[in-house]
């Protein structure tokens, strides 16, 4: 069996994290595919090569001169080179850049490019054969990722070779032309090769040991989440939770292969693992407490309302029309609130005022601004009562007024809508009830 093991760019941002990313690979002889990001930022006031890339070509597009910025672009990658004292050299790639860039081959090319050097430098660094993903990763004509064609395509590729490096981040056209996934995108190439190579686990090495239950700039030290589910993940990730790239699921969901999220630079942690499915049950009821600020809430009244067939239709028909998409919709008798995002919302929210009157005719539209939504999702929640229960008696301890409750019927998660003045004393709360009178 084989894993596929993905590094994101703060693995890869210098040669002593090359290092350490070679040591990982080295104690596992099952990691025999592996997908590099382009090299990072080395400290938080350093720039990702990807972005120099992007600025560097903003130049060429424009007919300015980009040397200094294309010099810059090879220092790093020669610092990393002499670092891991590899015999290798990047002059001829870089011509070829410097050719392509002048005769403005395009933005996707030249952002490419940071994944394909560091795949090059990877491969040298390893032994392993060097796999372009031009070759194996394909886009249709309309700019869709062709999974299908891609997955021919690669595992004929990766049939042919013991161990290679796929560099992340992008693809090609039929014709050649090189196009990337949007940021983030290498975390799908590594999800696209364990799909092909029918892997036993996608490792996907960051610089976190997992996903936590809650945001750290929220709540101190949070825990980790050892096992969450692809659905619970997809709820925190709505919600903000920033782990993988939302598109990284689907290759590996079709063949049931699980993720494995480790830290580059705490390799014995255990990380989280992501899976379809689990009998284990989370350490905390919840799994994890993720939300939102800024959205708005548009209260309708009418009389009877509830037995007015085809009332809510007319209402969410004023949003359609205004190319809003709501969020939540709670309601009772005479009532029916409506979530938006605010900065959508805002500029237009005199025409959907006037289109819910003129298509629902309604009693009365008032408007709350300035709120915050807090999900709080658990596979967990089905089977345990008094869930709810917890979590507003610890709002209401924390005299945090609850605006609005939703649950959906897969109990999976519960939302509460709460203002944005409240929304960090409403996490701690919540979080404080499931998981430090836990310990
Ligand atoms: N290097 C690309 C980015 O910065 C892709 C990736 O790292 O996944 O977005």
């Amino acid at each position: 069996m084989n894993k596929v093991v993905k590094f994101g760019g703060s693995s890869l941002a210098s040669a002593s994290q090359f290092k350490k990313v070679g040591e990982i690979i080295r104690a596992d002889r099952e990691r025999k595919f592996v997908v590099p990001s382009a090299p990072g930022k080395r400290s938080s006031d350093d720039t990702k090569v990807t972005d120099m890339l992007y600025a560097c070509y903003g130049l060429a597009e424009k007919g300015a001169d980009f040397t200094k910025e294309l010099q810059a672009i090879k220092d790093r990658y020669q610092e990393i080179i002499d670092g891991l004292e590899l015999k290798l050299s990047l002059e001829k790639e870089f011509k070829v850049i410097e050719k392509s860039f002048k005769e403005k081959a395009g933005s996707d090319y030249a952002a490419s490019r940071g994944e394909y050097l560091n795949g090059i430098i990877m491969a040298k660094y390893l032994g392993f054969a060097f796999v372009d993903a031009a070759e194996v990763i394909r886009f249709k004509a309309d700019g869709e990722h062709d999974a299908e064609r891609t997955n021919t395509l690669m595992m004929d590729r990766l049939s042919t070779v013991e161990a290679a490096v796929i560099p992340g981040f992008y693809g090609a056209y039929e014709d050649g032309r090189v196009k990337t996934f949007s940021r983030g995108g290498s975390d799908i190439t590594g999800s696209i090769v364990a799909r092909a190579i029918k892997a036993n686990v996608y490792e996907n090495w960051t610089d976190v040991s997992g996903v936590l239950v809650a945001d750290p700039r929220i709540i101190y030290k949070p825990a980790g989440v050892e096992t969450i589910t692809y659905r619970e993940l997809r709820e925190l990730a709505y919600m903000g939770f920033s782990v993988l790239h939302e598109d990284a699921i689907f290759p590996v969901r079709s063949e049931g292969i699980p993720i494995n999220i480790r830290n580059t630079n705490a390799p014995e942690d255990n990380g989280t693992w992501i899976v379809e499915s689990t009998c284990q049950k989370s350490k905390y009821v919840i799994t994890g407490i993720a939300g939102k600020k800024g959205f708005c809430a548009v209260n309708i009244e009418k009389e009877m309302m509830n037995s007015e067939i085809g009332f809510g239709r007319k209402v969410l028909q004023a949003f359609e029309e205004n190319e809003i998409s709501f969020e939540h919709v709670p309601s009772g008798i005479d009532t029916m609130t409506i979530f938006v995002h605010q900065d959508e919302f805002m500029h237009k929210e005199q025409k959907v005022v006037s289109g819910i009157h003129r298509l629902a005719d309604p009693d009365s539209i008032d408007i709350e601004a300035d709120l915050a939504l807090i999900a709080v999702v658990g596979r967990g929640m089905k089977s345990t009562r008094g869930t709810a229960g917890r979590i507003f008696s610890a709002l209401a301890h924390a005299n945090v007024n609850v605006k609005m409750i939703d649950q959906g019927s897969s109990e999976l998660n519960i939302i509460i809508g709460v203002a944005n003045a409240d929304f960090e004393t409403a996490i701690k709360a919540i979080y404080d009830i499931f998981v430090l009178s836990q310990i």
